[in-house]
């Protein structure tokens, strides 16, 4: 029978042996950088974030500054709005699935390696970005899951702790309470519930953040608790690489926020490095992207409002490798943050249609 290519045989080979000096070098995450990937237009650095981005943006490129590795950098960016209870779309705080509990997704990519880790359905675990990178430098896989993604980090040495802030729980519960009134639930007498639970309703919110060095190295990160009372288990976009991320450390970087169903079935990030390949600008490569997601979504009805346009919102943030960067959503009114090594600012990105009043 035959036997699988192990990663042993790998190395024993001649391209193994290329690869095991490649690993003992002092530069990539995986201990080297690929000759290849590594052949790059000296730049500036620039940090490229989702619209509340802007203390990622801020620490990332203090970080490259100081000479961090792109993908440190961007972690370490992230892991502030991780952090941050009242941000309720990503890491503690974020709002929890039908049943209650926070499930957290996030996906890491490292340019010159063109090696990515990444972690879905994690409960307990306050910033999945860290355990993503864990997959990607301590694992022989891509993607953990669940039960066995919680098992790994604590393996290295993680704390469980309850992700839920009385903040969310409290929206978790008005929303569970005026579900439905064939269940034993009973809201509050208050007429401003339903106002007050609009925001979050078909809630999304996620963090992605991408960078490229001096040395025109790219990396990327994008973490989130996902759409909001999911049901247990649902994994979006963010973990999933080539939709919620994507890097060609030869082109650039791209990631997304907002309706992940939409763009897993398109595979959007992968969609707008490709045409950043093709000599897109990084903002005309959102947008095809886009295009393409809308053509397709057209063919569920339920997703498509009287004047046959999405009833969702997507956005895409992309950077190449001299340091261009770009955003566009389906609708108008993102924002995205960029420190492009003089200021940190929010910009408003390009956008397929203006958004209804
Ligand atoms: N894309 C994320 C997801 O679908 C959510 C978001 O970005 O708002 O899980």
């Amino acid at each position: 029978m035959k036997r699988a290519f192990t990663r042993r045989d790998f190395l024993r080979t001649g391209v193994g042996v290329g690869a095991a000096s490649m690993l003992a070098g002092s530069e990539g995450l995986l201990g080297g950088q690929s000759k290849k990937a590594a052949a790059s237009s000296a730049g500036k650095p620039v940090v490229v974030a989702s619209g509340n981005g802007i203390p990622a943006t801020a620490k990332a490129m203090d970080l490259l500054r100081q000479g961090a590795n792109p993908l440190d950098a961007v972690i370490a960016g992230v892991n502030i709005v991780e952090d941050d209870p009242d941000d309720t779309s990503v890491g503690y705080g974020g709002l929890p699935n039908e049943d209650g509990v926070v499930e957290l997704d996030a996906s890491v990519m490292y340019g010159p390696d063109h090696a990515a880790g990444a972690v879905a359905a994690l409960r307990n675990i306050k910033n999945p970005s860290q355990v993503a990178k864990l997959v990607m430098t301590r694992t022989d896989h891509a993607l953990l899951v669940g039960e066995g993604a919680l098992r790994f980090a604590k393996a290295h040495g993680f704390a469980e702790e309850n992700l839920l802030t009385d903040k969310s729980r409290e929206i978790w519960l008005k929303w569970k309470e005026t579900l439905s009134d064939r269940d034993n639930w009973i809201a509050p007498q208050s007429d401003k519930v339903a106002e007050e639970l609009k925001p979050y309703i078909a809630s999304y919110g996620t963090i992605n953040c991408i960078a490229v060095n001096a040395k025109g190295d790219l990396a990327g990160v994008t973490t989130t608790s996902g759409l909001a009372f999911k049901l247990a288990g649902r994994v979006g976009d963010s973990p999933i690489i080539g939709a919620g991320l994507y890097i060609d450390n030869e082109v650039g970087a791209a990631g997304s926020t907002g309706r992940g169903e939409a763009n897993i079935l398109n595979c959007g990030s992968f969609s707008v490095v490709e045409f950043m390949r093709q000599g897109l600008s990084p903002e005309n490569a959102c947008l095809e992207t886009l295009k393409r997601i809308v053509k397709t979504t057209a063919y569920q009805p339920r997703l498509i409002d009287a004047d046959g346009l999405p009833t969702f919102g997507l956005n895409f943030y992309a950077l190449n490798k001299k340091g261009e960067y770009g955003s566009a959503s389906i609708w108008s009114g993102a924002k995205y943050a960029v420190h492009d090594g003089t200021k940190n600012r929010l910009i408003e990105g390009a956008y397929l249609y203006e958004r209804k009043k």
